[in-house]
């Protein structure tokens, strides 16, 4: 066998939770190549067997899965989500505007928020979510209520500016989006859609105002998400590793609400896994450390069994780029993952173990 081929028998292995039979029956049916769709037709397949039932309650919350449309989650919030945490008036800002313009409806000085260079600490939350603390020279404000920047015409939404039209100041000339041509086209025909989902989750103009509520800075993420879905589907490589990152940042913001993180951290479970299973990574060392956030999730939905799972195809990856003399960045970068993993696992009877910095 091939080393791609094997590559790809161990993301079926993992997809199918280790059923042999149904890796085979895939195999045989649709060839080497990975499709979620294919994916489904075996498992239809095989009732009852691997990721094909939920596993029994008993063994933690149930998780469930992303829903097939970005735009069917709509959150309900609770008074402490609607607030704007307050900040010290007399101290400098953090952040500082840049005008962007908009690539899919030509809205131009759309307002964009970038965080100053060392102005802020961060450390991370269990699912690596970056939890901001001030450095004590300037205003404390989380930046995940000010990073993700939204186009109020047509509800184009990143948290990388790249994503829109750009004023160099260098090169005194405007830099055009990052984003391919198929995906514009697509945001294009989407703007009646994202309008709708606007409409349907009540926020409003506090979407617009930086800082946001937590609120606001959980739909402005759903906004980015909606965005991701389009490129997913339009195959740009790491939209399904961002989408995960999207989610485990909504789940951040819940928890820093007062609300529950539990759907907010499913969903992003649901695109970390695809990631995986596409190898839809822009660099090997994020695929090592999805594994490492999945590891968290299962862990945290008392999946001790899948979270094993996880850790032991790092540790097998590890062998194998050992085996074939990977770079050795890349071999450290997987015993780093595997390592921080192990370490968890040891730790995980820390009354502390879930701890989110600040909370
Ligand atoms: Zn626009």
């Amino acid at each position: 066998m091939s080393e791609d081929n094997q590559e790809m028998r161990r993301r079926l292995m993992v997809l199918f939770k280790n059923h042999a039979e149904m890796v085979d029956a895939y195999i045989s049916k649709f060839g080497m190549e990975i499709n979620m769709k294919n994916v489904q037709a075996i498992r239809a397949e095989f009732p009852g067997v691997g990721d094909a039932i939920p596993a029994p309650a008993a063994e933690g919350t149930e998780m469930e899965p992303a829903p097939k449309d970005a735009t069917e989650v709509v959150f309900k919030f609770n008074s402490k989500a609607l607030t704007t945490p307050s900040v010290d008036p007399t101290l400098e800002s953090p952040l500082y505007p840049r005008i962007v313009d908009c690539p899919i409806c030509k809205k131009w000085g759309i307002n964009s928020q970038e965080l100053r260079a060392k102005s802020l600490s961060t450390l991370s939350d269990p699912f690596l979510a970056p939890v901001y603390a001030t450095t004590g020279k300037f205003q404390s404000i989380n930046y995940l209520l000010a990073g993700v920047t939204i186009c109020h015409g047509c509800y184009l939404a990143s948290p990388d500016r790249k994503d829109f039209v750009l004023y160099n100041r260098t090169t005194r000339q405007n830099q055009d989006s990052q984003l391919p041509p198929q995906v514009i086209r697509e945001l294009k025909e989407t703007i009646e859609k994202r309008k709708a989902f606007f409409d349907k989750t009540g926020i409003g103009e506090e979407l617009f105002k930086i800082p946001r509520s937590y609120a606001a800075a959980i739909v402005a993420y759903q906004f980015a998400d909606i965005r991701a879905e389009i490129e997913a589907n339009a195959k740009v490589l790491g939209a399904y590793y961002k989408r995960g990152n999207y989610w485990t940042r909504i789940a951040l913001l819940c928890r820093q609400a007062g609300m529950d993180d539990k759907r907010a951290l499913s969903i992003a479970a649901d695109h970390f896994k695809n990631a995986f299973m596409l190898s839809d990574f822009p660099k090997m060392d994020l695929e090592f450390q999805t594994i490492y956030i999945l590891f968290n999730i299962f862990m945290y939905f008392d999946k001790q069994k899948d979270a094993r799972d996880y850790l032991a195809v790092l540790d097998k990856t590890r062998q194998e780029l050992e085996k074939k003399d990977a770079p050795p960045e890349v071999q450290a970068a997987a015993r780093k993952w595997l390592e921080m993993g192990k370490n968890r696992w040891d730790d995980r009877d820390n009354p502390n173990f879930w701890k989110t910095p600040g909370l």
